[in-house]
């Protein structure tokens, strides 16, 4: 089985400030589908027609259906080994993020504390009018669309869709923390969905070192400094053994 470089685990031990960077591929061994893959579907659509602002306008009912779908799939998925080592290595470092484009709020069930979530949550919902925002995790649920209580505008998921900025200030301070970490790990994204994929190219721009982990090569593999054909949780079990024993 492939190891993981002596270099690399060297770079990883002597982070002062590690960023991990995380894509839908760290939850995919817990079960959650990824987009591009083949359990990415439901019924006849894809994600692209239904992540997005148009379709919601046209609809509502429908893209909820579908996040219907997507809440009660993750909802009894448990974070993997992955997630696990990423929330005890934070304890291990002076400043330690995570910084993930994935909705399915793993991190946070695993006990990391700091996380900046690119793309949202897929827990909460926000009203399309008014500034109503809430944890919502009824699976599943009961009035579809969901209206505000607050105004009876419709509810929707509080996530980024395709087309739709990234909030400002999560993206400054994803930018800020990529800039100034000394390594950063970039796990299962395809760094393709950007901004997130120039936050590896931030960080090593600034001089950090960039570890990916990725069974597959993606647009970054080039220039990182150690690219590793690992899955997650393979990744995660070798460098436990590096730092915990
Ligand atoms: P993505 O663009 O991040 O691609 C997934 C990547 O994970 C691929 O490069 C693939 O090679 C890699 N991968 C697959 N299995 C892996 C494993 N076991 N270990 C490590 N890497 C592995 O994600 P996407 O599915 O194309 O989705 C794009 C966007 O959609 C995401 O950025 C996210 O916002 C959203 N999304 C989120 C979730 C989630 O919350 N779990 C799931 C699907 C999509
Ligand atoms: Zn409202």
């Amino acid at each position: 089985m492939k190891e993981i470089p002596e270099e690399a685990i060297k770079a990883i031990k002597e982070a002062n400030k590690l960023v991990v960077l995380t894509g839908a591929g760290i939850s995919a061994e817990s079960g959650v589908p990824t987009f591009r893959g083949k359990n990415g579907l439901w019924k006849r659509f894809r994600p692209e027609e239904l992540a997005t602002p148009t379709a919601f306008k046209k609809d509502p009912k429908l893209v909820w259906e579908w996040y219907n779908w997507r809440r009660g799939l993750i909802a009894p998925i448990e974070p993997n080994e992955a997630h696990r080592l990423i929330a005890e290595m934070e304890k291990l470092y002076p400043e330690f993020i995570v910084i993930t484009q994935n909705i399915d709020g793993l991190h946070k069930k695993a006990g990391s504390k700091k996380v900046i979530e690119l793309h949202g949550n897929i827990w909460r919902v926000k009203c399309t009018k008014c500034k109503f925002k809430e944890e919502n995790r009824q699976v599943p649920l009961k009035e579809l669309p969901p209206k505000c209580p607050k105004c009876q505008s419709l509810l929707r998921p509080d996530v980024v869709w395709f087309g739709e900025p990234l909030d400002k200030e999560v993206l400054e301070e994803a930018i800020f923390h990529s800039e100034t970490c000394d390594l950063m790990l970039v796990i299962g994204t395809s760094a393709v969905v950007q901004p997130a994929a120039s936050l590896p190219l931030i960080a090593k721009n600034k001089g950090a070192k960039v570890i990916e982990v990725n069974p597959e090569i993606t647009p970054i593999s080039a220039i990182v400094d150690w690219s590793l054909r690992l899955k997650a949780v393979e990744f995660a079990q070798k460098l436990r053994e590096h730092l915990f024993s």
